[in-house]
């Protein structure tokens, strides 16, 4: 029987954002309070980190929007707090994806390894003008290129722990689905930006592909019993049980 992981919600502070961005062309005008998730997984022989959350608060209220970012939601203390971990304590980061929002403090991770898929690698450095503004080069160049280890398609990173291409948000945004003592959590990133998108087949408004991403919210359900959405906010910080089923 493959080996099970625990996880843990690490809140990376928080957006405002117009709601019909995350829920395609629905609830316009209103604005709504968005948690940054980051995720980390341990318990089977490995720290993993699932994304790491935004590099300066500053930064996303100039480029972005209204951001705010408790002490404890940086991700060196978020670690310290939830696990008592310094960020050389971890040995695998995943991106789900290159936004700014999910890959702010790679650099941190010194001794880490970093997987991605090598399409979202190629999108990020090559975006289309409606996502030039989120990606952010400094964040995901200033990691030693030989940390990275660029894949394709679906991989066992570590027994119990996969990642799945799953597009649609962006070229090559995957998911990681997690083997739990409570079924297979997708740590799902921002195909299901809130838990609404996946429950009622309600894509977000950020895409590089609608197709896909109806495609990749399928893939999500047929895989996982449970959820773990990139900024849903129902999940609480340092949660590690009870995720949403799907
Ligand atoms: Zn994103």
């Amino acid at each position: 029987m493959t080996q099970t992981w625990k996880v843990i919600a690490l809140k990376m502070g928080e957006l405002t954002v117009e709601k019909s961005t995350l829920t395609y062309f629905q609830d316009f005008g209103q604005s709504m309070v968005i948690p940054i998730w980051a995720t980390a997984v341990y318990g089977g022989g490995y720290n993993i980190l699932v994304d790491t959350g935004i590099h300066d608060v500053q930064w996303v209220r100039d480029n972005c929007g209204p951001c705010a970012q408790a002490d404890d939601e940086h991700i060196v203390e978020a670690l310290k707090q939830g696990l008592g971990w310094s960020p050389d304590d971890v040995d695998i980061i995943i991106n789900t994806h290159l936004h700014y929002d999910h890959c702010g403090n790679n650099k941190l991770f010194k001794k880490a390894r970093f997987i991605l898929q090598e399409t979202e690698w190629k999108a990020a450095h090559n975006p289309i003008p409606s996502q030039k503004g989120i990606y952010l080069s400094e964040l995901f160049d200033s990691v030693d290129y030989f940390a990275w280890k660029f894949v394709h398609n679906e991989v066992e990173v570590v027994p119990g722990v996969k990642v799945f291409p799953t597009p649609g948000h962006s070229d090559g945004h995957q998911s990681v689905l997690v083997k739990t003592e409570e079924g297979n959590l997708c740590i799902s990133g921002d195909v299901s930006n809130l838990l609404v998108n996946i429950r009622e087949n309600i894509p977000a408004g950020i895409l590089t592909s609608t197709k896909d991403i109806f495609d990749s919210m399928e893939r999500v359900r047929s895989v996982a019993d449970r959820i773990l959405p990139g900024h849903e906010p129902i999940i609480k910080k340092y949660q590690t049980c009870d995720f949403p089923t799907l």
